[in-house]
């Protein structure tokens, strides 16, 4: 059997038995440290694949063309953890190109999180640009909608794919996140970072916010806080982690703020 359609096989069970799951990178302040919100990012382990990284499968489920309920299982556990986090912490959430160009899109996230209970302010969306190519003009829309039902929608990997400052200007985005790519160099390559240096000072003026992505080193940290770069998140603060150890986090750094007897728990 083709390895595609072995992984499309499993896949299917995988998300009838309800063993994709969601882990959730932090997202922190960068001056602090304090953790704002939290990207859920998909994971999956298969009893014989092992495990399938979510730039594959992903894909995989938007060519066979059941994206549609890997992402409702998906948003629906990541709505169910962030609900119980303080208010002010969001979720970031990616969308696949296949929802770009469905204009039930934000009907639908809305209708997730609704049953779930999770404001849809907290919620915010990411996409690529590369994703928004495929039909810009409904993609558009689909933005639109969005901001109509409160949610928020963020760019992507910025810096790769095909990128055009037009977009900056066309599409609505609340926040800008840098790619890896260039903050891996930033410490070493001077171009990487004026090309950083120069997404700062443009997002200031467009008044986009800012994430920068896979921020593995102390020095890429202390590079991005001199440029005036306020959010991050990389290895550096934390991978992916599990819903459960997302509350010992929060808990961890409340009890820094707080003393030991921290102000007020927070558990499901
Ligand atoms: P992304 O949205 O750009 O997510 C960031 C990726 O960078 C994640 O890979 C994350 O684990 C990784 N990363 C974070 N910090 C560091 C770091 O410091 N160093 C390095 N080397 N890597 C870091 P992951 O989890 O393998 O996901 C890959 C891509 O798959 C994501 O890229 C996203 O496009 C897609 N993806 C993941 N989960 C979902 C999902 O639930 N839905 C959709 N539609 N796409 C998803
Ligand atoms: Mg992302
Ligand atoms: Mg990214
Ligand atoms: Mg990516």
């Amino acid at each position: 059997m083709r390895y595609g359609t072995q992984v499309e096989q499993a896949l299917r069970r995988a998300i009838i038995a309800d063993e994709v799951a969601v882990h959730f990178q932090p997202i922190v302040d960068l001056i602090d440290g304090s953790i704002q919100g939290f990207e859920a990012l998909a994971r999956w382990t298969d009893r014989e694949l092992g495990f399938v990284s979510p730039a594959v499968f992903i894909p995989l489920a938007e060519e066979r063309g059941f994206i549609d309920s890997l992402t409702e299982t998906l948003l629906k556990k990541a709505a169910e953890t962030a609900k119980h986090w303080p208010s002010d912490m969001f979720l970031s959430f990616n969308l696949s190109s296949a929802q770009l160009i469905d204009p039930a899109t934000g009907f639908n996230m809305l209708a997730i999180i609704n049953r779930v209970g999770l404001d849809p302010r907290r919620l915010e969306l990411e996409i690529t640009e590369t994703a928004m190519m495929s039909d810009p003009e409904i993609a558009a829309k689909v933005i639109d909608e969005l901001h109509t039902i409160g949610i928020r929608v963020s760019l992507d990997d910025f810096g790769t794919g095909q990128s055009s400052l037009g977009r900056l200007r066309e599409f609505a985005f609340n926040k800008l996140k840098i790619d890896r790519s260039f903050i891996s160099e930033i410490t070493v390559d001077k171009s990487s970072e004026h090309i950083v240096r120069a997404i700062l000072m443009m997002c200031e003026g467009l008044n986009l916010k800012v994430i920068a992505e896979g921020i593995e080193t102390e020095e890429q940290a202390e590079m991005l806080r001199s440029l005036g770069c306020r959010s991050g998140q990389g290895w550096h603060y934390g991978k992916a982690v599990d819903s459960a150890e997302t509350f010992r986090l929060i808990e961890a750094q409340q009890a820094a703020q707080f003393g030991s007897r921290s102000a007020y728990i927070v558990t499901p």
